[in-house]
């Protein structure tokens, strides 16, 4: 009997948690031929989510969970997931029913076919998003499609059914700072896309605020691209350049005109814009250092207080 194993971060979910747990059991039910095992990770919720989930654990056989010490994030509480869980497929599932669990049916029959190693899921459409969040979206998506070698489908959501093999693969990935929508493209095998309509919020708000999501679109870039590098050194050889020219018209105007006083603005602008490059560069780089920094420390990347048994890593 082959076992499916999902993965839940939870992180303030308590209004969801119940209407979750009651459409996940319908489908346990409905796959009999399956095993399940359901790992709920409460991301060191501030509310009642924990609670919550031991109660789910009592009276279900098949859940499972683990708390962490502190908010690691929802990246870390896919690893700690993916690092736990035993099944022979494999999925990560949004606790507010946004990935709805309706279609793992359909998703299991498409990897057992044995044509895919994972069937990911995307959103055809973006409706009841707020239109400034989905307009960055796409800019974010177009973006990193061009300048990284990770395949980054926009409207791709983290809800995937991956294979055994997959996963293995996933957890040998140790690297801190994690995009995991970039380590799925980059990693390979062979992907089904299923395309579904955006699911508003069960109940509870996004934990996704504007300057969450831009610091994680910049974790984003910088794990999968040194494109932002090689632009800063791009503009460093322009400002040479124009940098020569100037200082060459500057010489023959002095040769040919004699005057010396005139120009202080022009030599303001200059200084003004070539101070703003260099900042931006040196910028640029400090994102690179410090997150080759924050790996050199090589801290884990999650800490449980909490969890429903033993088998269960308290650190990874
Ligand atoms: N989440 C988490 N830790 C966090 C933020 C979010 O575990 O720090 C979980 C959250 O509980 C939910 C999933 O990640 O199950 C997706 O979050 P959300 O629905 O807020 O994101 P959105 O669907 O708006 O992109
Ligand atoms: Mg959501």
């Amino acid at each position: 009997m082959r076992k499916i194993s999902l993965i839940i971060p939870c992180y303030n979910e308590e209004s969801c948690l119940l209407a979750f747990d009651q459409e996940m059991s319908k489908i346990v039910e409905q796959m009999q031929e399956y095993e399940f095992e359901i790992l709920y990770v409460d991301d060191g919720s501030k509310d009642h989510t924990l609670e919550v989930i031991r109660q789910i654990a009592q009276n279900r056989s098949y859940v499972r969970y683990l708390s962490f010490s502190r908010n690691f994030g929802k990246e870390s509480a896919m690893y700690a997931g993916f690092c736990n869980v035993t099944g022979d497929y494999i999925a990560v599932m949004d606790a507010d029913l946004q990935d709805p669990p309706g279609l793992l049916p359909d998703m299991v029959r498409i990897l057992e076919t044995g044509e895919y190693d994972s069937v990911a899921t995307r959103r055809v459409d973006r409706a009841g998003e707020p239109p400034i969040r989905s307009f960055f979206a796409r800019i974010f998506y177009k973006m990193i499609n061009k300048i990284s070698d990770a395949d980054i489908v926009d409207g791709a959501r983290d809800y995937r059914l991956m294979k055994r093999e997959m996963v293995d693969v996933i957890v040998e990935m140790g690297e801190r700072n994690r995009f995991s929508k970039g380590i799925f493209g980059w990693i390979g095998f062979r992907t089904y896309w299923y395309a579904f309509e955006n699911v508003e919020r069960a109940a509870g708000e996004t934990k996704w605020s504007f300057w969450k999501l831009l610091k994680y679109s910049i974790d984003g870039i910088v794990s999968f691209s040194q494109v932002p590098l090689n632009i800063a050194s791009w503009m460093g050889v322009a400002c040479t350049g124009l940098s020569l020219l100037a200082i060459l018209f500057i010489i023959v105007r002095k040769l040919v005109f004699g005057d010396a006083v005139q120009g202080w603005a022009s030599n303001m602008c200059v200084m003004l814009f070539i101070g703003g490059v260099q900042l931006f560069c040196m910028g640029v780089m400090g994102q690179y250092i410090g997150k080759t920094y924050a790996e050199t420390k090589k801290r884990p990347h999650y800490i449980v207080s909490e969890c429903s048994d033993d088998q269960i890593k308290k650190i990874g």
